[in-house]
């Protein structure tokens, strides 16, 4: 990697031509016609939503996702022209630049879609819509059981289009599926009602990836996934699909390197104390780039080999022990996140350390740190 390119010896690196396998092998492995939202909120996890975004359009993504306005502006000011869809709640102050800019939210009460019909109208433009409907998680959309109303009342309106009705699972991801089959069941008993009034949308969608992976039975005609293109996987217990690798890599370099007396103390609140004379090496990354506020917990890669975390990491450092690597010298590549050699140090294993989700640690790394891509 060139150092000059990241003006910091740390730096996230993210593997374009991983993203494009990823993709090549999740449109191999999904059924035939099923369409794809490439869900790119938070820069696309913090992989970067334009370049995500550009990659998911070429393998084929039918639409894009976002949940803020400023993501989905991002994308159209890259010149992405393609269908847009804003996942959670729009307030009413933000349905015009919907308009001006084609992107299509998500709706769940049709005082709302009428203010949008009026402005689509004004504008001579038809908005594109997809109908939220709360099956059970409680956070957005129309409560089913209510929810008919709804939909038929925004299928009649001018200036809009009813292009979709969605949903979302609270838990898809986990061994016990019951309550996500709840769910289904509640969605397909609205798909239902909707089929008798002769309602008909084109996108019909409530997985995200545990249940792309997971519950085929409910895949209607989209799925909106988000984490596994980046070859990351939403929990320990969901199916696996091989071939498929994380892209994302974090990286730094030993700046210093110290020998420590014994007894020496390390680190803020001195944490840590040396036992013996031995070797420790301080990285310039900390909890101010992402990384977990730790004490004496995780390990680093150094020529292949575990460098174990010691003391407390502060918000730009960290020391770790190169007892295990004699050999280690200032200047060197350490892997804080990804593979080095034959070890690994996975986003679930940092995500361990906090005991958070892998989503967390992945959106969770700060622009502090370059992306350099990494294609072809
Ligand atoms: C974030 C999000 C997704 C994507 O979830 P993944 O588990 O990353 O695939 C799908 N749908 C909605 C509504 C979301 O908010």
């Amino acid at each position: 990697m060139n150092q000059t390119l990241t003006h910091r010896p740390a730096w996230v690196e993210i593997d374009l031509r991983q993203l494009r396998r990823n993709f090549e092998i999740i449109n191999r492995e999904k059924p035939p016609g099923l369409k794809i939202a490439s869900v790119v909120k938070d820069d696309a996890y913090g992989h970067g939503a334009v370049q995500v975004a550009g990659i998911a359009l070429e393998y084929g993504a039918s639409c894009l996702a976002t949940v803020t306005l400023n993501e989905a502006l991002e994308l159209r000011e890259s010149n992405l022209r393609a269908p847009i869809l804003l996942l959670g709640e729009r307030m009413n102050n933000e349905l015009a630049a919907c308009v001006e800019h084609d992107l299509s939210p998500c709706i769940s009460d049709p005082g709302k879609a009428s203010l949008l019909a009026q402005l689509a109208i004004k504008a001579n433009k038809q908005i594109r819509v997809h109908v939220d409907i709360d099956t059970g998680m409680s956070r957005y959309g129309a409560r089913w059981s209510e929810s008919l109303s709804t939909i038929s009342a925004i299928a009649n309106m001018s200036g809009i289009i009813l292009e979709g009705v969605m949903s979302h699972f609270a838990m898809s991801d986990e061994t016990d599926k019951s309550f996500a089959l709840l769910q289904l069941e509640r969605f397909e008993q609205v798909l239902k009602m909707m089929k008798i009034r002769g309602i008909q949308v084109s996108d019909r969608h409530i997985c995200n990836t545990g249940g792309f992976l997971d519950l085929p039975q409910a895949h209607f005609d989209m799925v909106r996934m988000g984490i596994l293109p980046l070859g990351v996987y939403p929990s320990k217990v969901c199916r696996r699909i091989n071939g498929l690798k994380p892209i994302m890599s974090v990286k730094t370099r030993i700046v210093v390197i110290k020998e420590l007396d014994d007894g020496d103390p390390v680190g803020y609140g001195m944490r840590y104390t040396a036992s013996e004379k031995h070797r420790i090496g301080v990285l310039p990354v900390g909890y101010g780039d992402g990384y977990p506020r730790v004490r004496n917990k995780g390990a680093v890669l150094i020529h292949g080999k575990r460098a174990p975390i010691i003391g407390g990491n502060a918000m730009d450092a960290m020391m770790v022990d190169l007892r295990n690597i004699p050999r280690a010298k200032t200047g060197d590549e350490v892997v804080l996140m990804g593979e080095d050699q034959t070890d690994e140090i996975s986003v679930h294993e940092i995500a361990a350390l906090k005991s958070t989700v892998s989503y967390d640690i992945l959106a969770g790394w700060r622009a502090r740190l370059p992306r350099i891509y990494c294609d072809n």
